[in-house]
């Protein structure tokens, strides 16, 4: 299975994404961790990085394709992977597109989509700034942060949608409840309509 995690920031996706990849087996990426990282470790990567995160905006495309890039060809991820904040705009998804073209892999196989409502999503993100000391996880980075999901992020889904890829799942709810949903999803997904 080769999945893309998406919903807005605070929908649950590295949450889930990393249930799930231990449910399959299969390694999880996450950009925003990788960037993270980065930031803290004081890289060239973390310090280009630095600002466009702590604005909520994103960073620059060649920034976290880079990231992918060296991700999807470890062994690994050979057979399978989980992506969680990547692609997050319609130029990236290309890139994903053919970066597995040219490692000679199948293209994705499932869009996870979380939703969530905006209020929720506030309410979410404020509790995690507060809980995890997440920097960009304040009121007015909060705001950003959405308005880029809803203006780049969002168009994915049509992207998706035109190959049959996309599962939307309510991710409000229990955490363990979610994640049943989203396997029960996956595998109806995934059996063979009979002839
Ligand atoms: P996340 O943890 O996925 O919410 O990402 C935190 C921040 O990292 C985002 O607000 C962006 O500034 C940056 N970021 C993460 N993934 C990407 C991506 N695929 N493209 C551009 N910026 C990203």
């Amino acid at each position: 299975m080769r999945i893309v995690m998406l919903g807005a920031p605070g929908s649950g996706k590295g949450t889930q994404g990393d249930l799930l990849a231990r449910h399959y087996g299969i390694p999880k990426s996450s950009t925003g961790d990788a960037l993270r990282a980065a930031v803290k470790a004081g890289t060239p990567l973390g310090l280009k990085a630095k600002a466009a995160m702590d604005a909520g905006q994103l960073v620059a495309d060649e920034l976290v394709i880079g990231i992918i890039r060296e991700r999807l060809q470890a062994p690994d991820a050979r057979d399978g992977f989980i992506v969680d904040g990547f692609p997050r705009n319609v130029a990236q998804a290309e890139v994903l597109d053919s970066l597995l073209a040219g490692l000679g892999q199948p293209p994705i196989t499932h869009v996870v989509h979380l939703a969530v409502d905006e209020a929720e999503i506030v309410r979410r993100l404020l509790a995690r700034g507060v809980a995890e000391g997440r920097s960009d996880d304040n009121e007015a980075t909060v705001q950003n942060r959405i308005a880029v999901y809803r203006a780049e992020t969002q168009p994915l889904l049509d992207y998706y949608a035109g190959r049959g890829l996309v599962r939307t799942i309510a991710g409000v709810g229990d955490v363990a409840a979610i994640q049943a949903r989203i396997v029960a999803t996956l595998a109806v997904a995934e059996t063979p309509v009979a002839a």
